[in-house]
């Protein structure tokens, strides 16, 4: 079974416990549609991952078997010692890759793309780093680490970086400078300009220390959080693909081989010298990007986030027995629904149809069986309920949106 079935839920519970204690101490640390945006893409990472990991790991018990230069003894605790410090070094070099190589930060930019930072923007992670990532991790298998090992290294070191993204944990004095804490990874997220390309690790800041990329937090220049380019998205499946769409360009628009290379593999604003830097943004200039917040709006998203939560642990439990079209063709369904609850956020010309039809295509589908399997009369009439439920939500959303006008454009605030 998937460990993160597990961690899911936790996970979810310290978020609402986060903000709950956010809203008493009268810090406005959440908002609606970034932290359901946040957790839409990190269940698309996970439905991503249930695709793509078992690949991965494949490859590394192979390189293990074949390559492995030495053979270890689960049971010793100096092998569990080495594979930690190995995985967090690597990490570090696979995370600041990720910021000083173009294509690589087009993975991995959806993590910083929330103007916010909370325990939400923590599970806000990648779909697509998982293509390359796993690379850095080979001289691992290369010594021989066996693949639990490896599996439960990776997810302490997944579980230790959750709790790092919160505003509501000030310095930890010598602990923010040796270990990853919510001080100096606050700094990772900055945008300010002391801020940039720095405090890259993953459980130990040391590294950063160690190769000059650690800062500390300054008490006079608050974090500004997100990138110097925003997404102005919610849509989790373009805050993934953005940035690739971007490259695609800029290497069709610049001349000559060797730059187009530089284009894929030099630092992110490689070639740009000459236009314009963005403004470095100061914590008086904050503008965040923001749709209007409308109730009904907000009700749909909660229970479409249900939705889809409901969805991504059925799929994480059933992966393993399903074929590869049966699991992409899952994959799919989970993403339409997280993009056409972005639509209705963003309040689209098309969310409202999209929306009312691929509700109807959902919940048909599990009324009819098709789905989970033939099911009982009373989960017929649930299922029914719940596409009569989400249609007046959609139609109350369309009343409000007739006094607001839409398509609703993006604003500032
Ligand atoms: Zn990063
Ligand atoms: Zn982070």
């Amino acid at each position: 079974m998937n460990p993160i079935v597990f961690a899911i839920p936790v996970f979810m519970a310290f978020v609402g416990l986060e903000a709950w204690l956010a809203w008493r101490r009268g810090l406005k640390v959440y908002r609606l549609h970034d932290a359901l945006t946040s957790i839409n893409i990190g269940a698309m990472s996970e439905t991503i991952r249930a695709l793509l990991k078992l690949l991965s790991l494949a490859v590394y018990a192979v390189v293990v078997e074949r390559v492995g230069a030495f053979s270890w003894d689960l049971k010793s605790p100096w092998v569990w010692v080495l594979a930690f410090f190995m995985y967090d070094f690597f990490y570090y070099w696979a995370h600041r890759s990720g910021h000083e190589v173009n294509l690589l930060w087009a993975a991995h930019v959806v993590h910083h793309s929330s103007e916010d930072y909370n325990l939400s923007t923590a599970l806000r992670q990648s779909s697509t780093n998982q293509v390359f990532y796993w690379l850095f991790y080979l001289p691992m298998a290369i010594v021989g680490i066996p693949v639990t090992v490896f599996v439960v290294i990776a997810l302490i070191s997944v579980v230790y970086q959750f709790w790092s993204h919160t505003q509501l944990v000030g310095k930890l004095g010598w602990a923010d400078r040796v270990f990853v804490t919510p001080s100096n990874h606050r700094c990772h997220h900055g945008r300010n300009d002391y801020c940039l390309d720095k405090n890259y690790g993953g459980t130990l800041i040391i590294w950063d220390r160690l190769f000059g990329t650690y800062v500390a937090e300054r008490d006079d220049e608050p974090v500004v959080y997100g990138t110097l380019v925003p997404l102005q998205s919610w849509n989790p499946l373009w805050g993934n693909l953005k940035n690739y769409v971007g490259i695609w360009r800029q290497v069709r628009g610049t001349a000559g081989w060797s730059n187009k290379l530089m284009r894929v593999f030099a630092p992110p604003g490689w070639g740009n010298a000459d236009a314009p830097a963005p403004a470095l943004p100061s914590a008086a200039s904050i503008s965040r990007f923001d749709t209007p917040a409308l109730k009904w709006q907000h009700v749909y998203g909660l229970l479409a986030s249900a939705v889809i939560f409901g969805l991504l642990f059925n799929l994480l439990i059933v992966a393993q027995s399903l074929s590869v079209p049966q699991r992409a063709a899952y994959a799919a369904v989970l993403v339409l629904n997280a993009v056409g609850m972005a639509w209705v956020f963003e309040g689209k010309r098309w969310a409202l149809g999209f929306e009312a039809l691929r509700a109807a295509l959902v919940f048909g589908a599990l009324a009819a069986g098709l789905w989970f399997g033939p099911v009982s009369l009373p989960a017929q009439v649930a299922a029914l309920f719940a596409l009569a439920l989400s249609w007046g939500m959609l139609a109350l959303a369309r009343g409000e949106r007739a006094k607001l006008g839409w398509p609703l454009a993006g604003v500032a605030a």
